[in-house]
């Protein structure tokens, strides 16, 4: 199958200036290099600590940040090439979901408001198709449509965050980037807004990237999960794949820190040391050397290649080239 999306050599860095005349003396890597693809209709998971990048590369494929390198194509479609106006355009096939419906949803705004805007600015719709599109935009994230006419305040964090799929949904996108999506909420809540988004991937045929901290619910929604560390992808697997046998030591450690639910499982663990490195000044090589257990001479000097260890596994490991 044709990929949906694929991410070619991706790099977001951002300037270190200095002094009276803003010399650039370096560049923080926000994402250094990164690459995958993801197939229409699949959930691709992005772990990893704060700060990793995993925000950074979701806004930059949807040029909510302009990349500093690399391809992102979109059904071919090289979209960073696309001029401004073609590009507005193209951003009805993709949206976002972000991690705070408190801080991404106006409080001045009513939810037909909120609902409406993107309709009026990328559709020439009459007013009532508007009020039907905002009709059924409700009733798919299940609000009834009767709360249109109130405000965000009115409504509890789990119904917020039902509005701010409501309005990533508003253009029928093909491809929404979850960021967090759960995380701001009760763990009570999480699983049904989960559900309420596989159920909409379904019924909309949409493909997430899907960017979470929390290995639980990637472990529950995602089909292929991809790892970053300070700007880089370290490892990317099928879901169940990377959760039976994680193969670079740094997602051994992110897992390691998740309790087992079989005590009889023994599952080797590796509990990190040390902080994660200053993102200005990162470490020479692997950027995991300065954590990892089992660094080796080479792991200083070369940065590890990024290679498909497995048919669908791919690993930036010294330990697995040969
Ligand atoms: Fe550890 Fe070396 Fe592998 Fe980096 S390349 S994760 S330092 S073994
Ligand atoms: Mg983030």
């Amino acid at each position: 199958m044709k990929p949906l999306l694929e991410v070619k050599d991706l790099k977001k860095h951002y300037p270190i200036k200095k002094g009276l005349f803003g010399k650039q003396v370096g560049a923080v890597k926000a994402v250094d290099g990164v690459s995958f693809s993801i197939q229409p209709g699949e959930t691709l998971g992005i772990v990893g600590e704060s700060g990793c990048g995993k925000s950074t590369t979701g806004r930059t494929i949807l040029r909510l940040i302009e990349p500093t390198a690399g391809e992102v194509l979109f059904d071919g479609q090289d979209i960073r090439k696309l001029p401004p106006d073609e590009m507005r355009k193209f951003r009805t096939n993709m949206q976002i979901v972000f991690q705070d419906p408190y801080a991404s949803l106006d409080p001045r705004w009513t939810v037909q408001r909120t609902l409406e805007e993107p309709l009026r600015t990328h559709l020439k719709l009459s007013e009532a198709e508007i009020k039907d599109r905002i009709a059924e935009l409700m009733s798919v994230v299940g609000l009834a449509p009767y709360h249109a006419s109130r405000f965000p305040h009115e409504f509890s964090g789990g119904q917020r965050q039902r509005i701010g799929i409501a309005r990533a949904l508003a253009l029928r996108p093909k491809f929404v980037v979850c960021d967090e999506p759960v995380s701001a909420l009760d763990v009570s809540i999480q699983a049904q807004v989960l559900n309420l988004m596989q159920d909409l991937q379904s019924q909309f045929s949409l493909t997430y990237m899907f960017i979470s901290h929390d290995l639980s619910v990637v472990k529950f929604i995602c089909d292929r999960v991809g790892v970053m560390y300070l700007g880089r992808m370290v490892e990317m697997a099928p879901t169940a794949e990377m959760f039976a046998e994680p193969l670079h030591p740094y997602t051994k450690a992110l897992m390691s820190a998740v309790p087992v639910p079989d005590p009889e499982a023994t599952r080797e663990r590796i509990v990190l040391t040390g902080d994660v490195p200053n993102p200005q000044s990162p470490p020479t090589g692997c950027t995991f050397h300065t954590r990892c257990p089992y660094v080796m001479d080479s792991c200083r000097q070369a940065v590890p290649e990024w290679r498909e260890v497995s048919p669908g596994r791919h690993v930036a490991c010294h330990l697995f080239e040969q």
